[in-house]
């Protein structure tokens, strides 16, 4: 008689969804985290106070009032709308790019003026072949190389003109004076922060810290059915070689002042400068601590052993996660879910929304057989 129906693998957004759901259904799960804590890349950490989010700033933004009236069921969300700002030689530019921004760049009040202040700006070029010729097609040279070039490159550690143009698909452009960076109808920031929402999601499973997975595969003799969260290409020990990340560090820094730089998140966007944002953490809930904290967030190469951060889409790499993929179709009792099960940033509703739909068809195809 097998003691769990599911071992989770992993203790972020997916399997705190997965979990949810399952025990709801009076399913037993095992849930084993390979880090000292659950919450995955959302977790906060408590600084003076204030939810430090410890492994880059997680704002919940979404377009699906399902996904948003689910998350409503976990946590209450504030009414934080994210407008970050960038700074360039020490000026200050509002984003996303729009009438704010258009003003500050050249003094430009009305839409007709910017979009002809752009259009005189903009490069023709018919097939662009990097990102910089994808940019000056798309938004001209000012906004180029103000905004976008120096950050781009920090953020991939690549030239621009060495950088495919497929990085950028779009750099949409707003005619209005509308500082809201997502398009979505609803956003937020948990109440209290991320945490709360897996103590409850996990508040029926047994839980595992510090244990990895791979180096107890054991434990999965105890599970009907395992959901791994973690990346692909470990499971099957790199059997077909190591899928390539772009990794991230965090400096964090406690400052002797309520207020550092006014906003939660500003890029710097000069390339000399070797980090890509500042985020002010208290500024996400509105906080009134006396003192802040402060992350500056560096772009670094990945290797095996950093964290892996955000997967690099190349024809390559896809082509490799696809041959880790047909094994993983194979597999009868093991699903691969999340961001590093399935080798694609996904945003937190994606997640939300793709981990119900992994369960409801389980209980589905169980159901049928
Ligand atoms: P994770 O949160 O990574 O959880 C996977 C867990 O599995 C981790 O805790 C890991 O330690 C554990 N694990 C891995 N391997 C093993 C093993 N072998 N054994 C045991 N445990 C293991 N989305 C938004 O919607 N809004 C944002 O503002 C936003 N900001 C982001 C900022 C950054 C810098 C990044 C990288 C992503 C951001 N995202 C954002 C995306 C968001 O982080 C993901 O959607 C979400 O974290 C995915 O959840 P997950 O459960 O798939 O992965």
């Amino acid at each position: 008689m097998l003691t769990y129906d599911f071992l989770l693998v992993g203790a972020g957004l997916f399997n705190a969804i997965f979990a949810r759901e399952a025990t709801k259904q009076g399913k037993k799960c095992l849930v084993v985290e390979k880090r000292n804590h659950i919450g995955g890349n959302l977790y906060c950490e408590n600084i003076e106070g204030i939810n430090v989010h410890k492994y880059g700033a997680h704002i919940f933004h979404t377009s699906n009032k399902e996904v948003w009236d689910y998350m409503n069921e976990l946590c209450e969300f504030n009414h934080y709308v994210n407008s970050p700002l960038a700074r360039y030689k020490n000026k200050v530019y509002n984003l996303p790019f729009n009438m704010h921004t258009f003003y500050q760049l050249w003094g430009t009040t009305t839409p007709e003026e910017a979009e002809a202040k752009i259009e005189s700006q903009r490069v023709k070029i018919d097939d662009p072949k990097n990102v910089e010729e994808q940019a000056l097609s798309l938004v001209g040279s000012d906004i180029y190389e103000k905004l976008i070039k120096g950050y781009t490159e920090k953020q991939w550690g690549i030239a621009a003109t060495q950088l495919p143009a497929f990085i950028i698909k779009r750099l949409p452009l707003r005619f209005t004076y509308n500082n809201n960076y997502f398009n979505d109808p609803y956003q937020g920031i948990p109440k209290g922060g991320y945490n709360p929402i897996f103590e409850k999601c996990f508040s029926q499973c047994d839980v595992l810290l510090n244990t990895d997975f791979l180096q107890n595969r054991h434990l999965a003799k105890e599970a009907e059915t395992v959901i791994f969260t973690g990346m692909i290409d470990t499971y099957y020990e790199y059997c077909f070689g190591a899928l390539e990340y772009r990794s991230l560090y965090f400096e964090n820094e406690v400052l002797d002042t309520d207020n550092f730089q006014g906003n939660a998140v500003v890029n710097y966007t000069e390339r000399k400068i070797p980090f890509t944002r500042i985020i002010e953490h208290k500024h996400f809930e509105l906080g009134q601590q006396p003192k802040t904290v402060i992350t500056r967030e560096y772009p670094q190469a990945w290797e095996i052993g950093l964290e892996p951060f955000y997967p690099i889409n190349t024809e390559q790499n896809n082509c490799l996660y696809q041959r880790y993929k047909t094994l993983a179709e194979k597999e009868k009792n093991v699903f691969f879910g999340g961001r590093l099960g399935g080798y694609r940033y996904f945003d937190m509703d994606q997640i939300v929304k793709s981990a119900i739909e992994l369960f409801n068809n389980m209980k589905l195809h169980n159901r049928e057989n």
